[in-house]
């Protein structure tokens, strides 16, 4: 007797983790585990003038150590996590994460203080109005300069709701942070609105960049996007730059930032770190 109960004990037991395991794989019922577990990292990928040749930036880019799955891109996790309401947690926990960084390169490299660091704000989290003290309180508790710190919104979430939008903007931008609208070109874009945005930025999509110099419109297409944001007096970052034929179709169009495969991947923090050093050598 005492044997069967110890065998269903055993079999109660793997039974649970076997659900477990299932939970895991599930990554929507996986996420609160993963972010107490601290499981998430981000990386940083450049961002270079072309005029300059310098990085004057990066973009922070959040990855999910899975203990069962492996490294998890933001793809099939930031989807699900909007979902849950996760990414309330996890996208404050990134903007801590990325301002950190962002405040222990400013000390060690004080004559960069144009750097800028980038952080991706999904469209729940950008609907909350508490982010306005959340993003205060950080740049408090890290002591980074407000404006080298940049909010990336995508084009669909400024626009799904502008009125809403325009106010949460203008919150923002008094903080004295940087603005930027993410996959410029993918959304429907008012043209009154954009005007009265109070963003720095537009980030033109990758798709346009990819095919720039297959005889597409998209030349046009961005030659396009660099008219209007200079006649908004906004910046431009071409984004997924991954050829040579690229950057010189970019430079023909007098297109200044880029970011993309060709000058580097996102990268660990201290490969992050190891660039900005190398940079200050030369
Ligand atoms: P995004 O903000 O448009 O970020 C750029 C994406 O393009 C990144 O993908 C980056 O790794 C990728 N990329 C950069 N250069 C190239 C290139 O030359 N070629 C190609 N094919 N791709 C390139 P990633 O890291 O997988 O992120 C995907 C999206 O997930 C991001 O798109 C962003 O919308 C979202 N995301 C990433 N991290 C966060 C985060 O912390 N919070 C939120 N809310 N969203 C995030
Ligand atoms: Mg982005
Ligand atoms: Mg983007
Ligand atoms: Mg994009």
């Amino acid at each position: 007797r005492a044997k069967e109960s110890r065998h269903n004990r055993i079999k109660v037991f793997t039974e649970r983790m076997r659900e477990q395991a299932v939970a895991m794989l599930h990554l929507e019922n996986d996420l609160r585990r993963g972010i107490d577990n601290r499981e998430f990292f981000v990386l940083y990928q450049p961002i270079i003038s072309l005029r300059s040749g310098h990085v004057i930036g990066f973009e922070a880019l959040c990855r999910w150590r899975h203990p069962v799955r492996g490294i998890v891109g933001p793809g099939e996790f930031i989807p699900s996590a909007e979902l849950t309401g996760d990414i309330i947690d996890l996208g404050l926990w990134v903007l801590r994460e990325a301002c950190a960084t962002m405040a222990a390169w400013q000390k060690a490299y004080p004559h960069r203080n144009d750097l800028v660091m980038s952080v991706n704000i999904s469209s729940k989290q950008f609907a909350q109005p508490s982010l306005v003290d959340q993003i205060t309180c950080i740049i408090e508790e890290t002591g980074i300069v407000p404006s080298s710190l940049k909010l990336e919104i995508t084009e669909s979430a400024v626009m799904e709701n502008a009125e809403s939008a325009l106010v949460m903007l203008r919150r923002l931008k008094a903080l004295g942070i940087q603005l930027s609208i993410d996959d410029f070109g993918t959304g429907y874009s008012s043209l009154a609105y954009l005007q009265r945005f109070p963003v720095d930025t537009l980030k033109v999509d990758r798709s346009f960049i990819a095919d720039m110099c297959s005889g597409t419109q998209n030349t046009e297409i961005v030659r396009a996007v660099l008219v209007l944001a200079r006649t908004l007096g906004l910046d431009v970052i071409a984004e997924g730059v991954e050829e040579s034929d690229q950057i010189n179709a970019l430079r023909g169009l007098d297109c200044e930032y880029v970011q993309g495969f060709f000058f580097s991947c996102p990268l660990e923090r201290d490969a992050a770190s190891a660039l900005l050093a190398s940079a200050n050598v030369g």
